[in-house]
């Protein structure tokens, strides 16, 4: 329940990006290149939690959200793999790469000793829980069918997924935009076939380490629940949460192309946003200030609204030799999403959260995954 009123203001306002962005024509001629990875194939087979398998069902819903995009023009889909066979988890991030793709979406489902159920996203970063853990391990494990794994993945012990921390790195650049894609996801599927929301979180995944992208990890649903395996297994649930993971998709994409369209004339105002603000409900993360990073530079600007697009109440702060320009300070994580997205539409397409703990930069990923359940 506590996500609710989050996830209705963000589609509000996504919807109303939408709006904006079906009316502009393309200009742009570069496709959006999506990723699709259906977790496991072959050998592989992925859990197999009420009898039902993985690996089949993932290929099917994977299909299904590709189908869905390749209607749309200007998105182009490249798939991991469109038939039962093993892709080794090393391979995917780079296929992504090599495509020079906009997003990564790998797709599994989950497992579990107990009756758990629910919708999680996944992001790369550290898992502060046991059970993050253990998914992360699980989707992990497929490395020891592999040949060659001891080369291939150079030390790393899907036993022991800390192991993969070091290499969590390549992906912290792109953690702020991997949240929210993740975010879009999730709540589209929480929200519009009302399951239960695991939240967005993070975890050590090997298929994820590697790509130079915004990247996650959809696990649409527990196969062992005993409601839920039947529900995700069904012709139903499979079209539903292909739909949904689609939608999250498409409107992801639709604000990007807004925020790097130079807007400067922002279709949701100042007081839509305050608005928003006022009515979602609170994520706060006590001792932590958060700060939306509008721009760097050798310049020292005064932090008048003139010279910042109209953006009011921005701060200066001095890094090395460097001027950073900060927007918003709150520890509410909603507020300074939507402050976020707020700053992008103004033209700061490349603004992005920053954490301060006592003063100090942390590691945005730090910060958030001390709030996984
Ligand atoms: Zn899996």
């Amino acid at each position: 329940m506590k996500t609710k009123p989050l996830s209705l203001i963000f589609i509000a306002v996504m919807t109303m990006f939408n709006a904006v962005c079906f009316t502009t024509k393309a200009q742009n001629t570069k496709p959006f290149v999506v990723v699709l990875d259906a977790g496991h194939g072959g050998t592989d087979v992925g859990n197999l939690g009420n009898g039902f398998i993985e690996k089949d069902i993932v290929l099917d819903v994977t299909l299904q959200i590709g189908a869905i995009l390749e209607k749309i023009p200007d998105f182009k889909v490249i798939y991991t793999r469109k038939t039962d066979v093993l892709i080794d988890l090393y391979r995917r991030g780079p296929i992504a790469n090599e495509a020079d793709a906009d997003i990564f979406v790998s797709i599994h489902c989950d497992a579990f000793t107990n009756q758990a159920h629910g919708i999680g996203t996944f992001v790369m970063g550290v898992a502060k829980s046991e059970k993050n853990l253990e998914t992360a391990k699980k989707e992990n494990e497929v490395i020891f069918l592999e040949e060659n794994y001891e080369e291939n993945y150079a030390g790393f012990n899907p036993n022991s997924p800390e192991s993969l921390i070091g290499l969590t790195l390549m992906q912290e650049e792109y953690l702020d935009q991997s949240i929210t894609l993740a975010g879009l996801i999730q709540t589209n599927i929480v929200n519009n076939l009302k399951r239960k929301d695991r939240s967005v979180r993070s975890a050590p995944f090997w298929v994820l380490h590697s790509s130079y992208m915004p990247s996650v990890l959809v696990e649409l649903g527990f196969l062992t629940n005993k409601q839920e395996g039947p529900y995700v297994n069904s012709k139903k649930g499979r079209r539903e949460l292909a739909r949904e993971v689609a939608n999250g998709i498409i409107t992801y994409k639709n604000n990007i192309k807004l925020a790097t369209s130079g807007a400067q004339n922002p279709v949701i105002t100042e007081q839509e946003i305050e608005e928003a603000i006022k009515i979602s409900e609170e994520d706060i993360y006590k001792g932590v200030d958060f700060k939306v990073q509008l721009a760097a530079s050798k310049r020292k600007l005064e932090t008048k609204p003139q010279n910042f697009k109209g953006l009011k109440d921005v701060d200066r702060d001095k890094e090395g030799d460097l001027y950073k320009y900060y927007y918003g300070n709150t520890s509410d994580y909603t507020k300074i999403q939507l402050m976020k997205t707020y700053a992008q539409e103004k033209g700061y397409s490349s603004a992005f959260v920053v954490a301060y703990k006592g003063g100090k930069k942390v590691k945005l990923s730090e910060v958030l995954s001390t709030k996984d359940n």
